[in-house]
């Protein structure tokens, strides 16, 4: 075991030193042409993952209160099967974009893009395993407790998505990506590493990693806006049709339905299991113990609000900017 990490990496793949996804997701700045190959290999291969394989990150255990059945393993094997089915279909989106992109910078970062969501895809399903799921089930597990919700709303995201991008528009592809998808869940990715450090301290680090990529390519994908509209200021109508129709579509997905079940199964047992969250804050002045679904829900919304309009802004697509 070895705590001796590059002593060049960068604080936002470092996973002692990277912010969260609400100050990186908002601010941090990082082009295409600085994530490329090189910097994946050494940074994020070499770097963020090495520091999970050689133990400089401890790879804490799951606890009892997850292990056994119950509504709070409940909550948990619902949410990482429908994580799994997202990054999943993430991955496949991605081929389009790495096919669509417009430079070599575009193509390597989107390619490093792509192998993110698979290992996210991979470490979400690898967790059930860890939850005691047997491997001969794990496919069925997933269908049984994400399938459903998956079609109501994955698949309605992807096929929007994938339209934008059969017509070769990558920027719009990017976008949809970045703001659409990512941009909302990102936050909601923050709520439950957040929720989930006490009763499962492992899932809480695979969402931490996965969140350390996913500020990455947030800032990378609204740095490649930004650099469009900046040049080519006349692509902004298009893009904030796209950014119209993709606001319209989420109106009519089911997400708060699907966020109200999850967070009252975890309500449910979090009750059960209240001694391991005795003094644990959510967030600053709040007790997990004294926060309700509704309330985790809204924080969560308020979260990816407030993410979207700073990077809209960054993107020149704020409301208020002049074409
Ligand atoms: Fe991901
Ligand atoms: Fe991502």
């Amino acid at each position: 075991m070895s705590t001796a990490v590059t002593p060049d990496l960068p604080a936002e793949v470092d996973l002692r030193t990277a912010p969260g996804v609400l100050e990186g997701a908002r601010d941090l700045e990082l082009t295409p042409e600085r994530c490329d190959l090189p910097y994946w290999f050494d940074h994020v291969a070499g770097g963020m993952l090495r520091q999970l394989r050689d133990g400089t990150i401890p790879d804490p255990e799951p606890t009892a209160a997850v292990l056994t059945p119950g509504p709070l393993r409940e909550a948990l094997v619902t949410e990482f099967a429908f994580r799994h089915l997202a990054e999943a279909k993430a991955t496949r989106a991605l081929t389009q974009l790495v096919f669509h992109a417009p430079d070599e910078a575009c193509l390597e970062f989107f390619s490093t893009q792509l192998i993110d969501e698979a290992r996210h895809a991979r470490a979400f399903r690898d967790h059930l395993l860890r939850l005691g799921v047997p491997a001969g089930e794990l496919a069925a597990t997933v269908r049984k407790y994400a399938a459903e919700d998956g079609a109501a709303v994955l698949d309605p995201l992807e096929k929007f998505g994938l339209g934008v991008l059969d017509t070769g528009d990558f920027h719009g592809g990017v976008l949809v990506l970045t703001v659409l998808v990512e941009g909302v869940l990102a936050p909601a990715a923050e709520l439950s590493e957040r929720k989930w450090r006490r009763f499962d301290p492992a899932a809480a680090l695979i969402e931490r990693a996965a969140n350390v990529d996913e500020i990455r390519h947030l800032a990378v994908g609204s740095a490649v806006i930004r650099r469009l509209l900046t040049e080519q200021p006349g692509q902004r109508q298009r893009l904030l049709d796209v950014l119209g129709r993709g606001h319209e579509l989420w109106q009519r997905l089911p997400m708060a339905d699907l966020l109200l079940r999850r967070e009252t199964l975890f309500q449910q047992g979090l009750a059960e299991h209240a001694a391991l969250a005795e003094g644990y804050q959510v967030w600053p002045d709040r007790l997990l113990l004294d926060t309700t679904a509704q309330e985790r829900m809204a924080a969560a919304e308020l979260w990816s609000h407030e993410t979207q309009q700073s990077r809209l802004a960054y993107m020149l697509l704020a409301e208020g900017d002049a074409a």
